[in-house]
């Protein structure tokens, strides 16, 4: 065998542990990736359905209405909410 032929076939060794290797690293490269943006929803506005207010979702009152999540700025507006919810229970929709 020539010494030609033995650098070539360490090339093509060479080239294909490249490219398993770099497959390898891009999902370690996307989890890093994802880290570095701070967490969102944190600071997100949600509109009160009751006075129309928009509260930070997380100082909001949440209340889930059947499939739904309904944000309140104030356990009164929840509560109004409920009160009328309940008064349009035979509107089919
Ligand atoms: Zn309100």
């Amino acid at each position: 065998m020539s010494p030609l032929k033995i650098i070539v076939l360490l090339a093509l060794f060479y080239l294909l542990y490249r490219l398993f290797s770099a497959g390898r690293r891009k999902k370690v490269n996307a989890g890093a990736a994802s880290s570095e943006r701070p967490p969102v929803g944190h600071d997100v506005l949600v509109e009160d359905p009751v006075c129309h207010a928009y509260v930070p979702k997380g100082q909001a009152i949440a209340l889930r209405h059947g499939d739904k999540t309904h944000y309140f700025c104030s356990e009164k507006c929840c509560r109004v909410f409920l009160t009328h919810s309940d008064q349009e229970k035979g509107e089919t929709g």
